[in-house]
């Protein structure tokens, strides 16, 4: 009583508060249950200031019926009471609620008591009489044992619930708990891990650096999270998204680390599947142009860095458009497919092979050691390409055509590079196809020049700006205007008089010679026409025909019905072609060239000498005249072998009865060389250059009666 007295003064409630106990107690709640009025007066009174809730009651039975209505967290009662000891009510709140923390105060201080009492499951007691401090200290002890039991149940169930995988491992990192999604998502059971590291889960996908980072986080800042790629048992590599606690102690050390990841694998692939749809070709699943764009400004960073030299390839396929349109887009699929796939094999790793579209693809080299280099990449893959294809039953055989830049030699930015190894690619077409070409900077502004010379020669057809030169031919013996060559001539408004030799080979090249040569078929026959009607002597004009001309599907039919239209005589009209145009496909031009004959038209071989014609052939071509080129004529006075060459392909011509002309007569000399080797016919400056229709018509007239000699 004396302490209890002592207490109510304060002071040793400022050492237990000390302590900690007296705050603690003030979340708990407690029935209190005792007989003896005075004592319950005194002790409540104190109790009643130090604890959350305290409930009274006044014997066992009071107390039963107020622990079932209100559930307090500790029980403090004493022993001998009427109506229901504090045993018998202990026993019954125990059958309820076995955890209940029951403190018993008693005068006893017998074995069998105590016995009875443990058996109950009673484990505290507070000798009478009650020392205050002693009992705060026994209920502050009872309701945190089973707080703590509480909070374990709670942590446990949540540990075992969680979705997420949760790995605790001691200081050293052995791991000492798993819970069952760790087991499930990792495939490992718990036994087979605990013991072990987390180390069992390395996927071996991330470096030294990454773990070291990870660790240096931890130890500082005392948890880390972030994205890891880990391996299950099975093998399989798996995306989790891990955050790592450390736990310590009071001294501050850490004694435990707990980590918590949970499976984002589906997440990350459902990333990855959109990251590779906008970056790679559907077809091909080759890199698109976004991400070709991407690695190429990177290999540009390091090749700048490192002062050394990156290729961009340009590949277009020829005439894929021809196998696209007659086999369907199928086969096509199938061909760049295939195309994609053998582009893939002529490289080393660390280069990019992209579609970029079409049948265009373009390769980058970043790292090169020389030009050298990108052009045995080209041929290995210009051969790879030009290999038959077997598609569904099909052997098909294509080519290609490569153009390539370098940095920074060709340009410093992706774009230059792109449109510079991109017109590169069409130079190569240009000169044939299946073949490579490097970028040089006049190919610019040749581009720029073809384009601009394309468009103004259709515009050209369109606006009436050519127009047909004749230049005469004389017959050597009567020195007579006996024909004529027609030849054509460009007006161009900005330029003046354009040459044909600037323009007959783009116009061939790009096809437009085949409108431009119906043109002059049927310029030359009206003209012959109109002579005619005029009332002049009927003159052989010889039309020029070049090669694409010659080869076009019905040129016989053509020409028919432009004679038919224009109403000139097949008989005074005379084709030119060239040697190469007649010695290539030889076999089949002699059907066409039969038909001609059959027309009554003239057949000459022009520029003679210059090609390398096959004599077997040309004893079977039913030609009729053959024009000795320029080149030979010139000299023919002054280099033996130019007149060798001239005397002989004279004296062949007369030996298999055909006419020869000499073109490009420009003195007497020459003249007279031609004459005594008994040529034909000459056409020249000597002469006249090819003048306009109505000055012929005047040279005609001046020269009818035959020019002499002298
Ligand atoms: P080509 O058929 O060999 O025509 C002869 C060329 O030599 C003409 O040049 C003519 O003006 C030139 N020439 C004639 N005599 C002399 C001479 O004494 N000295 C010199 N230096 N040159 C002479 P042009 O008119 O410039 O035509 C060049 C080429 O363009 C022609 O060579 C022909 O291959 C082609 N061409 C001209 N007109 C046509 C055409 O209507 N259709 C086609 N397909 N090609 C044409
Ligand atoms: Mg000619
Ligand atoms: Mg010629």
């Amino acid at each position: 009583m004396d302490d209890l007295q002592k207490n109510e003064e304060g002071h040793s409630i400022n050492e237990l508060d000390s302590r900690g106990i007296v705050s603690s107690l003030k979340s708990v709640s407690v029935l209190y249950v005792e007989d003896d009025e005075g004592i319950r007066d005194q002790l409540s009174r104190f109790l009643k200031r130090r604890v959350g809730t305290l409930y009274i009651a006044t014997n066992g039975q009071e107390g039963l019926e107020s622990w079932r209505l209100n559930q307090p967290d500790v029980v403090v009662t004493d022993i001998m009471m009427p109506v229901m000891d504090g045993l018998k009510m202990a026993e019954a709140i125990k059958q309820e609620n076995p955890t209940v923390p029951i403190i018993v105060t008693t005068a006893f201080n017998e074995t069998e008591f105590f016995l009875k009492a443990i058996d109950l499951g009673i484990e505290k007691y507070v000798i009478k009489p009650v020392k205050t401090e002693q009992l705060l200290v026994a209920i502050q002890k009872s309701a945190w044992g089973a707080r703590a039991e509480l909070e374990m149940q709670l942590a446990s169930k949540v540990f075992e619930s969680s979705s997420d995988a949760i790995v605790i491992t001691d200081q050293k990192n052995i791991i000492i708990a798993v819970n069952s999604a760790f087991c499930q998502i990792t495939g490992f059971a718990e036994n087979e891990a605990i013991g072990q590291t987390p180390s069992i889960l390395k996927s071996g996908r991330h470096d030294q650096a990454f773990y070291q980072e990870m660790w240096r986080s931890i130890e500082k800042d005392g948890n880390w999270s972030g994205e890891v790629w880990n391996r299950r048992k099975n093998g399989e590599i798996y995306a989790e998204w891990l955050t790592l606690n450390t736990v310590r102690n009071y001294q501050n050390e850490i004694t435990h680390y707990v980590a918590i990841f949970a499976d984002i694998t589906e997440r990350k692939q459902a990333e990855e599947h959109v990251h590779h749809l906008a970056h790679y070709d559907v077809l091909t699943d080759l890199p698109n142009r976004t991400l070709l764009q991407d690695r190429l400004s990177q290999a540009l960073i390091k090749a700048h860095r490192h002062a050394s030299k990156a290729a961009v390839m340009f590949i277009d396929l020829d005439r894929f458009k021809v196998i696209n349109d007659t086999l369907g887009h199928g086969i096509g699929d199938l061909l760049l497919q295939e195309v994609a796939d053998r582009l893939s094999n002529c490289i080393r790793e660390g280069d990019t092979v992209s579609r970029l579209g079409g049948d265009e693809f373009v390769i980058l080299l970043p790292e090169l050691g020389t030009p050298d280099d990108a052009y045995t990449v080209a041929q290995k893959l210009l051969n790879s390409v030009s290999q038959p294809f077997m598609l569904k039953g099909h052997e098909l055989h294509i080519s290609a055509s490569v153009g390539v830049s370098f940095y920074p030699d060709d340009g410093e930015s992706v774009e230059t590079l792109m449109k510079n190894a991109d017109i590169a690619m069409y130079r190569a077409k240009e000169i044939g196809r299946n073949n490579c070409q490097f970028y040089h900077a006049d190919m610019n502004s040749r581009s720029f020049e073809r384009l601009a010379m394309e468009t103004s020669i259709r515009r050209a057809i369109e606006c009436a700006q050519f127009e047909l030169y004749f230049q005469p031919r004389i017959a050597m013996s009567s020195r007579k205007i006996i024909g004529m060559e027609a030849l054509i001539r460009w007006h161009h408004p900005d330029l003046g008089l354009v040459s044909p030799a600037q323009f007959i080979p783009l116009a061939e090249e790009t096809g437009l010679i085949l409108p431009l040569g119906e043109w002059v078929l049927r310029a030359a026959a009206t003209q012959g026409q109109a002579w005619l009607a005029a009332g002049l002597e009927p003159l052989h004009i010889a039309v020029n025909v070049s090669a694409r001309q010659f080869r076009q599907v019905d040129f016989v039919g053509k020409v028919e019905q432009i004679l038919k239209e224009t109403g000139f005589s097949p008989d005074y009209l005379e084709l030119e072609l060239t040697e190469s145009t007649l010695m290539t496909h030889a076999e089949e031009n002699i059907n066409v060239l039969n038909k001609f004959k059959a027309m009554g038209i003239r057949i000459a071989i022009d520029d003679f000498g210059t090609g390398y014609s096959s004599l077997a052939y040309l004893k079977r071509l039913p030609v009729d005249i053959l024009k000795i080129d320029r080149s030979f004529i010139s000299d023919i006075t002054e280099d033996r072998d130019d007149a060798a060459i001239a005397e002989a392909i004279i004296s062949m011509a007369q030996s298999m009865s055909l006419r020869v002309v000499a073109e490009g007569v420009e003195t007497l000399e020459q003249l007279d060389f031609l004459e005594t080797r008994k040529c034909d016919e000459v056409q020249g400056f000597y002469y006249s250059p090819a003048v306009p229709a109505e000055q012929f018509a005047r040279l005609v007239a001046e020269m009818g009666k035959g020019i002499g000699h002298s």
